[in-house]
């Protein structure tokens, strides 16, 4: 209680600070000490009459205002008044004070010097012991940097937020639970697009291509780049992407952090649609296969065709071989020696060309193994069937396991087996 008069002395084994002894004496704080607490504090306090002159201002006050207590005493509190503010903020601020509550707000208040500084003002009405307000108290403190700081992190952030938007690739940022935090609108299309938010399937695709790496990605915090991923729309068309991804830190900033700090780890993911380029890839990958394939049967029927031929004229050779065989066994003089020469040299010119066709014949193109990828090779295998198998009423159920590591094999006799397997089917052909 402030009474004024000497503080009593503490009463036995009764302590200010703690609760014991509670009911006993309480020692009253001098009212010298609550002049020089106000005094003394560190927040610019004021106090009025209930019209608002100023009676009193503390140090505080003076540095924040530039004014001294001689120089402001008497004058009402509008003396700090830089008339940007808006009048209803005023307005707001007495109708609270008349109904005898505290009012918080923000002012622009210019000092003595004419310099602008933003007050974060609290106002309090001071009531008599019969309920009415005879004086406020007014505190408040400069935060003009504090104000600088926000506005410069809010105009940041739509920098940021209009460079993400415009940008031509879809740009997500995930929290630990995988929940989105941003997005931007090319992200927003793709929403649109696929008719379904499709993160659930870019991380299952993003998992399946990187395996552990995505984990061991998150555990050492560094990114990954260059991830193609396919998704599939609703209308069971591919769309592909290129996939890159960056680990953030940020510093948790709730108090709980203050003294310890926590981190929270957010996944910025960025999708560049690549499924025109993959279409095109295909096209040209699938139309090199057509001619590959087209060449491949062109040379097998010309083998067959001239091995046809070799073994057709091979018989009536054979058959002049013999009858010639079969004049020199006889012995006896020939009734004409020069039909002998004759045979044996037209046998030998047929044996000779024989020989020239044999050598002719197209060679079996010898072909180096290499990595191949299954899954691609059966899709372009089954698009060059496709119009086929349609004709024939042929149906093909694939279902290729998303993820198929490289195999060793040779890409053009994969490609051809694949394909007699194809011709080979009458029935519908299931294969999961
Ligand atoms: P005013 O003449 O004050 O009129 C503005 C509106 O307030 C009008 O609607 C008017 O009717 C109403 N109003 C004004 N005085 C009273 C009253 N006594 N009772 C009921 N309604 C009233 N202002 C600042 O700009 N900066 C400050 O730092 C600041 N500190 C203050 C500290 C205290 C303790 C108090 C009580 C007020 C403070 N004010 C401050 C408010 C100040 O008194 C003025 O209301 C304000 O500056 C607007 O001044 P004005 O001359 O433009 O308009």
């Amino acid at each position: 209680m402030m009474n004024g008069n000497k503080p009593e002395e503490p009463a036995m084994g009764g302590d200010a600070n703690t609760l014991e002894g509670a009911g006993a004496a309480v020692p009253e704080v001098p009212i010298e000490v609550f002049r020089h607490a106000v005094e003394q504090a560190a927040v610019a306090m004021s106090i009025t009459d209930a019209h608002a002159h100023i009676l009193y201002a503390n140090q505080a006050f003076r540095r924040v205002t530039g004014y001294a207590l001689e120089e402001v005493t008497g004058h009402k509190e509008s003396i700090l008044s830089y008339k940007v503010t808006p009048k209803i903020v005023y307005e707001t601020m007495w109708a609270q004070l008349l109904r005898q509550r505290p009012w918080n707000g923000l002012l622009v208040n210019r000092r003595r010097d004419g310099s602008r500084y933003l007050a974060e003002l609290t106002i309090t009405p001071v009531l008599d012991a019969a309920g009415l307000t005879t004086h406020y108290l007014g505190m408040h403190r400069d935060v003009t940097e504090v104000h600088r700081l926000e506005r410069q992190v809010q105009n940041q952030k739509t920098l940021i937020e209009s460079v993400v938007d415009a940008a031509q690739v879809a740009i997500v940022v995930l929290d630990e639970s995988e929940r989105i935090v941003l997005d931007n609108h090319e992200y927003k299309k793709l929403i649109g697009e696929l008719g379904d938010e499709p993160l659930a399937a870019i991380l299952a695709a993003l998992r399946q291509a990187m395996g552990g790496a995505f984990d061991e990605s998150r555990r050492s915090r560094r990114g990954f780049a260059g991830r193609e991923l396919a998704i599939e729309t609703r209308a069971r068309r591919s769309r592909w992407f290129t996939c890159s991804g960056s680990w953030i830190d940020e510093h948790d900033a709730s108090a709980d952090a203050f003294y310890e700090p926590q981190r929270h780890q957010y996944l910025l993911l960025t999708l560049q649609d690549i499924t025109a380029l993959k279409e095109q890839q295909e096209a040209i990958r699938v139309n090199g296969l057509r001619a590959l394939l087209a060449e491949q049967e062109r040379i097998q029927g010309l083998r067959e065709v001239m091995f046809g031929t070799i073994y057709q004229l091979r018989g009536p050779f054979n058959m002049l071989a013999a009858a010639v065989r079969l004049l020199e066994r006889n012995g006896e003089p020939q009734p004409d020696g020069a039909l002998v020469a004759s045979l044996t040299e037209a046998l030998a010119a047929g044996e000779a060309t024989l020989e020239t066709l044999h050598a002719s014949v197209p060679a079996e193109a010898d072909e180096a193994s290499q990595a191949v990828d299954l899954n691609e090779l059966i899709r372009d295998v089954l698009r060059i069937a496709a119009a086929r198998m349609l004709a024939e009423g042929l149906v093909v159920e694939w279902q290729p396991d998303p993820v198929l590591p490289p195999v060793p094999g040779r890409l053009r006799q994969l490609s051809t087996l694949f394909k007699q397997l194809l011709e080979n089917q009458t029935k519908p052909i299931y294969e999961t």
